[in-house]
């Protein structure tokens, strides 16, 4: 898989790309992460891509020119044209469904917006999708791409140390997950579940299920709708 980001801060992508299962999956090359850094398609002299917002009001509208042109270097550098995603707080929420969709693809490109956010035309001319990690309000799309990264990165087929791990997870079956135990059996009076020394399968797998309906019942019973 190939995911370029396009953003105006491709240093703040270092750590969170370079530690744990998304480096782990680059060093396999089971992932490509290609930053682009949209102000190097500045056409002026002051490298300048944000301007005042027509009809006034506060903050500054990231230019379309340096982002149609940032986009379409990229594009050129692969044959398959990818899947465009414009991060904004207004689009489509973010959830597993769509980090396994988003995995399922060979190529993604997100798109890292700042100050008060995109030219429309740059939303209209590159028939992107917009897609928000949720409602709340980030200073730039850059958390937000960590965020998609990390959910899709750890979907991908070898990309977790065991591969059952992620369908297990919470969200991939509709539930929340059932609570996990290790050492020490009793920890400050508090005791691991009998069942879960049984050694009995067929009852650790019903209890997990129970617990995973409870929980869910209790933490988020919209799942359940
Ligand atoms: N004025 C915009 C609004 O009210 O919708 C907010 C702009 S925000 C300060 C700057 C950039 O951060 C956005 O263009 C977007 O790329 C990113 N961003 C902020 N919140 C986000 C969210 N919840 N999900 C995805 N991206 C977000």
């Amino acid at each position: 898989m190939r995911i370029d980001v396009l953003t105006l801060f491709p240093d703040m992508f270092a750590s969170p790309l370079g530690f744990s299962i998304v480096k782990r999956a680059q060093d396999r090359q089971l992932v490509n992460i290609v930053l682009s850094n949209i102000r190097d398609f500045a056409k002026n002299s002051y490298k300048k891509v944000d301007d005042k917002p027509y009809g006034g009001g506060a903050g500054m509208v990231l230019m379309c020119q340096p982002v149609f042109d940032c986009i379409e270097n990229v594009q050129k550098q692969d044959e398959n044209p990818g899947r465009v995603i414009l991060l904004t707080p207004g689009g489509k929420k973010f959830d597993q469904k769509l980090a396994q969709d988003f995995a399922n693809e060979k190529r993604l490109i997100l798109i890292a917006g700042h100050y008060e956010g995109f030219d429309e035309r740059i939303r209209i001319g590159t028939n992107a999708e917009e897609v928000s990690i949720g409602d709340y309000v980030l200073s730039g799309g850059e958390l937000a791409a960590m965020v998609i990264i990390d959910a899709v990165v750890r979907l991908l087929p070898g990309a977790l140390g065991d591969d059952d791990s992620a369908a297990c997870d919470s969200f991939s079956d509709g539930l929340l997950e059932y609570p996990h135990y290790t050492r020490p059996e009793v920890f400050r009076d508090m005791k691991v579940p009998d069942v879960l020394l049984s050694g009995n399968h067929k009852d650790i797998e019903n209890w997990r299920k129970q617990q995973s309906l409870e929980k869910t019942k209790q933490q988020r019973p919209d799942l359940l709708k």
